[in-house]
Order: structure tokens, then sequence, then C-alpha cells
């Protein structure tokens, strides 16, 4: 059984259409890839499995539920942890309070927060607002890992960030994954991505396009789907 299973997901903005039919499906232990270029419709999807928008038609099942036009905090709460784009941390907080607060019960403890990314435990008295992009993305991960989730959802892991950064969120999501962590990633890199993920989802204009292993993602298929 999946732990996450959308299928023929349709979202809207007001009168406007995002999501015309979107499937994906994440594996225990699995790591996935959204992909498709700029406005397809993933941050769409990721937003409505987290409740943010109302879908107006499909199914999302979280671990066997029925998880669809729930209350966001009701669907984290169920083990969903969201890395959201632009990684909103609370600026006023220092590091140690940041994930202190997103503390739920479980193997993630501040430690091993810190364990993960040791720049945290550097800046554990610093405010978030004085943080770097990459050491903020680092605190939003953290505070994901935090709340325990069965699945960890990257919305643009490493966007933005500078390539050392990105190599050490690269190399933490590797470790998560070696770890059995479920994860569900979007991000623009694709050798990155492609190098991770155990299988991935293409998105043309809000439907699902492409489902296979990296492999199966030909240079061909890429640069249909992706443009590259
Ligand atoms: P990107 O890689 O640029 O983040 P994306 O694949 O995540 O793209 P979405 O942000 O999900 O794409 O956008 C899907 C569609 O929904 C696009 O046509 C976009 O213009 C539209 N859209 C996104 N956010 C809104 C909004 N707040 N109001 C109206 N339309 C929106």
């Amino acid at each position: 059984m999946s732990l996450l299973e959308v299928d023929r997901l349709e979202s809207f903005y007001g009168a406007s259409q995002a999501l015309f039919g979107v499937g994906l499906d994440v594996k225990e232990g699995e790591v996935v890839a959204l992909m498709g270029r700029n406005g397809m419709g993933k941050t769409t999807t990721i937003r409505t499995i987290f409740g943010l928008i109302r879908p107006r038609s499909g199914t999302i099942r979280f671990a066997g539920r029925e998880i669809a036009g729930k209350l966001p905090h009701r669907i984290a709460r169920l083990g969903l942890g969201l890395v959201p784009e632009g990684r909103r941390c609370f600026p006023n907080l220092t590091v140690t309070e940041n994930l202190v607060a997103a503390a739920r019960n479980g193997e993630w403890t501040l430690q091993k927060v810190v364990d993960l990314f040791p720049r945290l435990g550097e800046r554990r008295n610093q405010y978030a607002n004085t943080l770097s992009g990459g050491e903020q993305q680092m605190l939003a991960i953290g505070r994901a890992l935090m709340t325990n989730p069965r699945l960890l959802v990257l919305d643009e892991a490493t966007e933005g960030l500078a390539p050392v950064i990105r190599r050490d969120i690269w190399a933490a999501i590797a470790k998560l994954k070696a770890g059995g962590q479920s994860i569900l990633v979007v991000d623009k890199t694709l050798s990155e991505l492609l190098a991770v993920a155990d299988r991935c989802f293409v998105l043309e204009k809000g439907v699902t396009v492409f489902e296979g292993t990296p492999q199966a993602l030909t240079p061909d298929l890429q640069d249909r789907y992706l443009g590259v």
C-alpha cells in the first residue's frame, strides 16, 4: 500500500483551474520527485495535499485515510511534514526555539537535527532572520523533521541557494533516504533530483503525464517535458 496516494486531483484558484487530473503516489521509504516546468502545478499539488487549497475533485489518501478537504493542522498531525517554498521559519525566534516549537514525539530530536545540519548547532542561539538562505532552508527542513513526519515534502529543496549549500542539502536528503524516510521532493536541479529519486512524476498543465523511474525519464522525455 502507498503511504500517499493522489488520484485525479483537480484544484482551482477562484474560477481559474490549475490542476486538471494529478495522480501520484509515494510508498513507504521511497523518494519521489515531482517534476515539471514552471507553472505546471507542482506547488498547487503540494498545497492541495496539505489542505491549503480545497480540491474540487479527486482523492488524496494518506496512510489509508482520505484527507482531501481536511484542515491543514489535522493533515499535518497525521504525519505530513512540509518544507514550503520560501522556507518559512519564525524570524524572531532563535534556531533552537524554532526547532523546539515544532517538536512532536518521535525519533527526531534537537540533537538529531543538529547532527544532520551541524551549521544549525553553530547558530543555535541566532535569530532565524539573521541566518543565510541556506541556513534558513536547513532550519525549515529541521522544523519539518522535528514533527516526526511519516512523509517529508520539500517544495523547491535548493532553489536560490549557493552551490556549496545545495550540496549539503542533497547530502542531507540522501542521508534521510538511507534512514528510511519517505520523501516527496520538488526541485529544478535535475541531476541531483534524478540521482536521489526512486521514481518521478511529471506534471504538464496540471496533469500527470509521466510516471516512472529516473532511468525511464530518458533525455528525449526530459527534453519534451522539462525543456532541458
Ligand atoms: P513553479 O515551478 O513556477 O513554482 P509550479 O509547477 O509549482 O511552478 P504552480 O505554482 O502550482 O506551478 O502553478 C500552477 C498554475 O496555477 C499556474 O498556471 C499558475 O499561474 C497558477 N497559480 C499559482 N498560484 C496562483 C494564485 N495564487 N492565484 C491564481 N493562479 C495561481
